[in-house]
Parts: structure tokens; sequence; C-alpha cells
């Protein structure tokens, strides 16, 4: 079964005494597994709804979404996400946070901790392990989030602008990464981003989403003969 297969997608916004907002506009993707896909298009075009859709944190008004060709009903363990601003728990501390997915799916808490410090030094938060969301700037806790949509090793990615609020050069350490993880870890990613070079330096395939209500209105295959990192 393919990665991700959407049908015909459509969302409804219902709004309080207004218009309903028409958000998604009955589109079709099909995600081959192993892909890496980036999601571009215009502000408000619907890219973070068709996301939380995917990342079974929001329901479809019509049409089907399926995720190897099973019906979404809800997060699903295999499928990684890193919403546009990072969801941490104030409470908690930042390997606690990382750890989330752990505790929910009742994983070996002993084997983890030493991925999720492993995760933290990867997106250069070694050394805060201890600290609270609160300590850490907006740009150190999406990399929080980050290291959390890893740490179960899902085969699936969903991530809406996760590098939106890094400095250019840790961005492009992130890139090179992601790149990597993708590669070694032969994952699928849905990657959205603002950025058209990101877009084609990253991804083998570029969706192009139209103005709101969002449709794919263009499929574009990059090149792989390029070298990668
Ligand atoms: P993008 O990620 O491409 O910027 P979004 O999916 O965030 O687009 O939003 C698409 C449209 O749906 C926008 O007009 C936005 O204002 C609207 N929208 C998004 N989320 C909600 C919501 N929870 N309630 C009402 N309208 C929403
Ligand atoms: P401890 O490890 O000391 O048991 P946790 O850090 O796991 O504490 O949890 C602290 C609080 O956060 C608890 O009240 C717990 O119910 C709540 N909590 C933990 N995980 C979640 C979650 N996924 N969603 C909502 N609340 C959670």
């Amino acid at each position: 079964a393919s990665a991700i297969s959407i049908k015909g997608l459509l969302k409804r916004y219902k709004a309080a005494g207004r218009e309903d907002i028409l958000a998604l506009d009955r589109t079709d993707i099909e995600l081959a597994e192993g892909e890496f896909v980036a999601l571009v298009g215009p502000s408000g075009c619907g890219k973070s709804t068709l996301l939380k859709i995917l990342a079974g944190i929001q329901p479809p008004s019509e049409g089907e979404a399926l995720i190897k060709g099973e019906r979404l009903t809800g997060p699903r363990p295999d499928v990684g996400v890193v919403l546009q601003s990072p969801v941490l728990f104030p409470w908690r501390t930042i390997l606690k946070n990382v750890m989330l997915p752990v505790d929910v799916l009742r994983l070996d808490k002993r084997r983890y901790r030493s991925v999720a410090l492993e995760l933290l030094k990867l997106v250069q938060l070694e050394g805060f392990e201890g600290r609270y969301p609160r300590e850490l700037s907006g740009g150190m806790q999406q990399r929080v989030a980050i290291a959390r949509s890893l740490i179960n090793d899902p085969s699936l990615l969903l991530m809406d602008e996760p590098f939106g609020a890094l400095d250019a050069m840790t961005r492009e350490r992130m890139n090179a990464e992601l790149q990597r993880i993708w590669m070694e870890r032969r994952k699928t990613v849905l990657l959205i981003t603002h950025s058209i070079p990101e877009a084609v330096f990253l991804a083998d395939r570029v969706l192009v989403m139209s103005p709101r209500p969002g449709r794919i209105i263009e499929d574009i295959r990059v090149d792989l003969e390029r070298p990668r990192p």
C-alpha cells in the first residue's frame, strides 16, 4: 500500500456567525513508501490542515485519508509529527518531553532514555535534558519537538515548517540531519516548507498547492541524480 493515500479530501471549518471556511477542496495525493516530498503553497492555502488530518489530530469533512492502506482513526505510533508551533508540556523536563511517546506507547523507558539523549545531541541540545520548556527559546523548543517526533523511529514523518524558527546555520544543519535520517532509516517524509530552494534541495518530489481552498495543482519530480549529503 502507499504510505499516504488521499482521495477527494475536503475540509470545511465552521465559523460562528460567518460563512464556513473551505480549507481543502477535494484534493488527491499518493505518496509511495520512502519518498521525500515537500509541500509548498501560499500562506493560508490549507497545508497545515492537510498535515493535521494526516497526523490524525483533525478529522476531514469529506473524502478519505489512508496511511499504509488503513483509515485514520487518530494519531498513529508509526507516524512522527512536528507541528508549526511546538507543543511541549511545560511541567515536563526537556528529556521527559522527548520521552513522551515512550510513556504513551509504554515502551522500555531505560532503553529509550539513551535514544532520547542521542536525539537531543542530534538537534544540538546536549546538556538541556534537565531544563524546562520555558527556559528555552522558540527555536530550541522546536528542536525538542523534532527530537520527540523521532524517538520511536516512526516510518513516516510529517513536518510543518519544522525549521522556520531557526537561524540560517542551525537550519542548514537540521536540513542535513533530516536528509541523513531519511536516507539511513528509510523513512517517508512529508515536509511543509515556505522555501522553494529548500523544497528542491531536500525533496525528490515537490507538491504545489493552490491558494485556498487548497488542492494539489502541480506534482514535480526533482532530479535524483544530484549529489546528496
Ligand atoms: P497553511 O498551513 O497553508 O497556511 P492552514 O491549513 O493553516 O493553511 O489554513 C487554511 C485556512 O483555514 C486558512 O484560511 C485558515 O485561516 C483556516 N483555518 C485553519 N485552521 C482553522 C480553524 N481551526 N478554524 C477555522 N479556520 C481555520
Ligand atoms: P511522572 O513521570 O512523575 O509520572 P509525568 O511527567 O509522566 O509524571 O506526568 C506529569 C503529568 O502529566 C501527569 O498529571 C500526567 O497525567 C500528565 N501527562 C503525562 N503525559 C500526558 C499526555 N500524553 N497527555 C496529557 N497529560 C499527560
